[in-house]
């Protein structure tokens, strides 16, 4: 005989309790664990200025109290200098522009160290940029900061660093019909710790960042090169060289979906610019399956390492990757030095992590004119729905207003890097499902519409 014992009432609450919290407790933990909080963006648009600011957050007490520290003061310094000047004009905006680029280094002990680069560009009239750069080189374990030379074997291997980046500085020059005088690039080359401050390092070996405009007023620009690791490595302290098997490319095949189910369907391109980000972009590609979506990401080349895993999936899965250029300044006014670069490197980093060259361009603002086209040699895309995604900031306004201006052959605008327009498009996704709309890519749409895409169109949609 079985005894069967009935829980009371308060037994069963206490049993309720227990289960939620076995099952809850991790699943909290899980999810706040996988997409924790990495970065900061602040962006401004007041009347005769705008900041652009995207800063990360590394958890390190010590390390994001001096980056917040540096951005205040640049912040501080734009906002002063703003203050005092008359409006720039109509067409134009006073600007600040932070972006950056992290790159995690673990090395043979398993110590962690950052190496965070900051660029940043001020816009104070008279058609130039003016630049700066910040590196931070962090040693998460001392709460230290380091400098090339903790890197290096002895007091000789800098001389010798010296001759590497001459020698691959002049080779950039050449390659890049560049009209530096030599005495120059010695000079940035020399042996002096204060030339070698922005250093990273890649796969591919040390990337070195010499500020030119540091020494030239004629350039605005920063020149980057690459010491491959082979040569870096004689170098380097053991714990820090580089292993040279990593260079390996894997092949990354996209998801293929049959286009076909779709003929009938009114079509929708969402396409996300400013990403990637771990956490956000995330978000969005875990939302996608739900409703069928591919999507298009117009990435900076800037976040395009820190992000390569991000970026990988969101390719793997059969969404688009396009350019959004390098840094996010404004085409139109950038040297032609400068504009190449923009657009060169994006597609040169997007091709190193998965293994194709992108072939849309979505400038940044939009702006571009007829030589900046024939130089990019890439299909421009604009949009035609523009969600003001990151000025309203609320999920159900976003998706209220694609659902609501919403048409067969649209291209909407949002960016991945926050979660109320993740949250936004994938509301606006589960209400246009219903209305019969597809998700489909910028190259899936022009397929679907019979559109041989050109280089002189201005794409704002596809009907
Ligand atoms: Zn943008």
């Amino acid at each position: 005989m079985t005894t069967k014992r009935k829980l009371n009432k308060t037994g069963k609450i206490a049993l309720a309790i227990v289960i939620i919290i076995i099952i809850g407790v991790p699943a909290i933990f899980f999810f706040t664990r996988k997409y924790t909080k990495d970065e900061m963006h602040i962006l401004k648009i007041a009347e005769n200025y705008q900041m652009k600011i995207d800063y990360p957050i590394t958890h390190q007490k010590k390390l994001d109290q001096q980056i917040r520290e540096y951005i205040n003061l640049e912040k501080e310094k734009f906002l002063n200098t703003v203050d005092l000047k008359i409006p720039v004009g109509e067409s134009q905006k006073y600007e600040l522009i932070i972006g950056y680029q992290i790159i995690k280094q673990q090395d043979l002990n398993k110590n962690m160290y950052y190496h965070i680069h900051f660029e940043t560009y001020t816009y104070l009239g008279e058609n130039q940029y003016i630049r700066s750069d910040k590196t931070f080189h962090y040693n998460r374990k001392n709460k230290t900061h380091l400098s090339i030379n903790d890197y290096l074997t002895e007091d000789k291997a800098l001389e010798k660093l010296s001759i590497f980046s001459y020698y691959y500085m002049m080779q950039h020059i050449e390659e890049n019909s560049l009209e530096i005088d030599e005495k120059l690039v010695k000079q940035i080359t020399a042996v002096d710790l204060d030339n070698y401050e922005h250093f990273f390092f890649k796969d591919e070996g040390l990337e070195i960042l010499f500020p030119l405009y540091k020494i030239s007023a004629e350039y605005d620009e920063m020149i980057k090169i690459i010491i491959p690791s082979k040569e870096i490595n004689q170098l380097l302290k053991d714990q820090y060289k580089i292993k040279e098997n990593e260079k390996e490319k894997e092949q990354i095949v996209p998801k293929k979906r049959d286009l076909a189910k779709y003929k009938d369907k009114k079509l929708i391109a969402f396409t996300f610019d400013d990403g990637p980000s771990g956490t956000t972009t995330n978000r969005l590609l875990d939302g996608l399956e739900k409703y069928d979506a591919k999507v298009t990401f117009f990435v900076l080349g800037n976040r395009v390492e820190a992000n390569r895993n991000t970026l990988k999936r969101a390719y793997q899965e059969g969404n688009e990757i396009g350019s959004h250029t390098y840094n996010h300044r404004n085409l139109l006014l950038l040297n032609d030095y400068a504009r190449i670069q923009e657009i060169k490197e994006t597609n040169q980093v997007i091709e190193n992590i998965i293994g194709i060259k992108p072939t849309l361009l979505r400038p940044p603002y939009g702006n571009i004119n007829e030589e900046t086209k024939k130089i990019s040699n890439m299909h421009i895309i604009e949009w035609g729905i523009d969600t003001l995604d990151w000025k309203t900031k609320d999920k159900e306004l976003i998706a209220k207003e694609i659902v609501d201006n919403a048409y067969d052959g649209a291209i909407v605008l949002l960016h991945d890097i926050y979660e109320f327009s993740v949250e936004g498009a994938l509301l606006a996704m589960e209400r246009l499902e219903q209305e019969g709309y597809a998700f489909v890519t910028i190259s899936e749409m022009a397929k679907l519409k019979n559109i041989t895409l050109d280089y002189t169109t201005l794409y704002h949609r596809f009907n």
